[in-house]
C-alpha cells in the first residue's frame, strides 16, 4: 500500500471570512472531526503546512497584486483586485492566511515530489478562482496554480487538473491557458446559470495550449447519474491519452442538492464515487501520483463534512462504507455549534449512483454537453469523438 500525506494544521482556520460569509471555515473544522472520529485517521499522521513565500505565490500573482493583498486590511476600501467586495471581504491577516492555505497544497505536492507519499490531500486547498491579479469567489491566492507550476519546476511536464467543484475552474484553466505541458478539465454547472460565468465547451486553450483546457458544462439539477455519465464520457479517455505524470484534482462538494449556491443535484454518494473514480483513475494514468484539494461547499453540517471525509478516507484507502452511522461524539459536536441542525444519521444520502454510459442513443440535455465537448477537443488528442469506445 503506498503512503499518503494528509496535510492539516487548525491554523488553516483562520481563513476566514466572517460569520455571514458561506465559506466558512468550520467546515473544516467538521469534516477533520469526523474523519478521526470514524477512525480514518487513525495512525496517519497530519503534516503540518508553512506559509507559502513570495518566491512560489509569484508563480500564480502579480507582485502588484500581492502587495494589494498585504495592505488591504489597513486600507480599508478602494484597493481594487476584486478585495473588499461581498464576495471577498477584507479580514484580519488575510494574506498569512491565504498564505498558508497556498502551503498546505504546495506541502502535498512536495510529499509527492520527493517520493514522500503517492497521494496528498490538502482540503484546505482548491481555491480555484483566484486570479494572477484579483481574488475572486471567495479565493483569495490560487493555490491549485502555484502547486502545478512548482510540480512543472520539478520536472513534470504532464499535469493534469480535473476540477469538480460546481463552479467552472477558471483561475486555473487562465493559468495555463497556453501551456501544452497542463490538462486542465473542469465539470460544472453551465455558465448561464452560475457563477463566474465561463466554462463553455468551446474554450478549449489557446496556441500549444489548443485542446488542453477542457470543458464540461451541465445543466441545473443534472444529478449523480447524468455527472457520472458526463464525467466517464469525457474524463478517462483524454487522461489515457495525455498520460500525465501526476493528477491533480479539486473536489470542490457545491454540486450537492443541499448546497445554498448552486443547484446541479449531486449527493454525498455521488461525491464517494467520484473520488473512487478519480483514485482509480491516478492509479491506471498517472502513475498513481494523485494531488486531491477541496473547494467549495456551503452545506457546513450536513454535506462537506461527510464528502470530504469521504475524500480522504479514499486517498488513505481507508475506505468509509455510505451505511456507517455517525458517531455521536460528532453528532454532538455539531449540535453544539448549530443546535438547530438536523443532521443525516449515516455516511450516506441512499443515493444509488449506478449510471448509464454515454453513447447508448439517448440525447438529454447532458448527452448534448457531453458531445459539445468530446467535438471540441477529442480530435486534438487523436480521439474520435462520435466512437463511445473513445
Ligand atoms: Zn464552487
Amino acid at each position: 500500500m503506498s503512503p499518503s500525506a494528509v496535510v492539516w494544521d487548525p491554523a488553516l482556520l483562520a481563513y476566514d471570512m466572517g460569520d455571514q460569509h458561506p465559506f466558512n471555515p468550520v467546515r473544516l473544522h467538521l469534516t477533520m472531526r469526523l474523519a478521526a472520529a470514524l477512525g480514518v485517521l487513525d495512525d496517519v499522521p497530519l503534516l503540518s503546512p508553512e506559509p507559502a513565500g513570495a518566491k512560489d505565490l509569484y508563480r500564480a500573482h502579480s507582485a502588484e497584486y500581492l502587495e494589494a493583498v498585504q495592505q488591504a486590511p489597513m486600507a480599508g476600501w478602494d484597493v481594487g483586485h476584486g478585495l473588499g467586495t461581498e464576495d471577498n471581504p477584507l479580514f484580519t491577516d488575510m494574506h498569512d492566511a491565504a498564505s498558508l492555505v497556498v502551503g498546505s497544497t504546495l506541502l502535498g505536492a512536495r510529499c509527492i515530489a520527493e517520493g514522500r507519499a503517492q497521494r496528498a490531500v490538502s482540503i484546505a486547498g482548491g481555491h480555484h478562482h483566484a486570479m494572477q491579479d484579483r481574488a475572486a469567489g471567495f479565493c483569495i491566492y490560487n493555490d491549485c496554480s502555484v502547486a502545478i507550476s512548482w510540480l512543472l519546476e520539478q520536472g513534470y511536464d504532464r499535469i493534469a487538473y480535473v476540477d469538480t467543484d460546481v463552479h467552472h475552474g477558471d483561475g486555473v484553466q487562465a493559468a495555463f491557458v497556453g501551456d501544452p505541458r497542463v490538462l486542465t478539465i473542469s465539470l460544472h454547472q453551465h455558465p448561464f446559470t452560475l457563477f463566474p460565468g465561463t466554462g463553455y465547451s468551446s474554450e478549449i486553450g489557446a496556441g500549444d495550449g489548443e485542446g488542453r483546457a477542457v470543458n464540461v458544462p451541465l445543466p441545473p439539477h443534472t444529478g449523480d447519474a447524468g455527472w457520472l455519465r458526463a464525467f466517464h464520457a469525457v474524463v478517462p479517455s483524454l487522461l489515457e491519452a495525455f498520460r500525465p505524470q501526476v493528477l491533480v484534482t479539486q473536489c470542490g462538494v457545491d454540486s450537492h442538492r443541499e448546497d445554498p449556491l448552486a443547484d446541479l443535484s449531486l449527493t454525498v454518494d455521488g461525491h464517494r464515487a467520484i473520488y473512487r473514480e478519480l483514485r482509480a483513475l491516478a492509479e491506471r494514468w498517472a502513475e498513481g501520483r494523485w494531488l486531491a484539494v477541496g473547494g467549495g461547499g456551503y452545506q457546513l453540517m450536513r454535506v462537506v463534512p461527510r464528502s470530504w471525509t469521504h475524500l480522504i478516507a479514499t486517498v488513505l484507502d481507508h475506505d468509509v462504507t455510505p451505511d456507517v452511522p455517525l458517531p455521536v461524539e460528532w453528532t454532538d459536536l455539531v449540535r453544539g455549534v448549530a443546535p438547530s441542525a438536523e443532521v443525516p444519521p449515516t455516511m450516506s444520502d441512499g443515493a444509488d449512483v449506478g449510471y448509464s454510459p454515454w453513447g447508448d442513443g439517448l440525447d438529454d440535455a447532458v448527452d448534448a454537453a457531453i458531445r459539445d465537448t468530446r467535438r471540441a477537443v477529442f480530435p486534438l488528442h487523436g480521439l474520435d469523438p462520435d466512437d463511445p469506445r473513445d
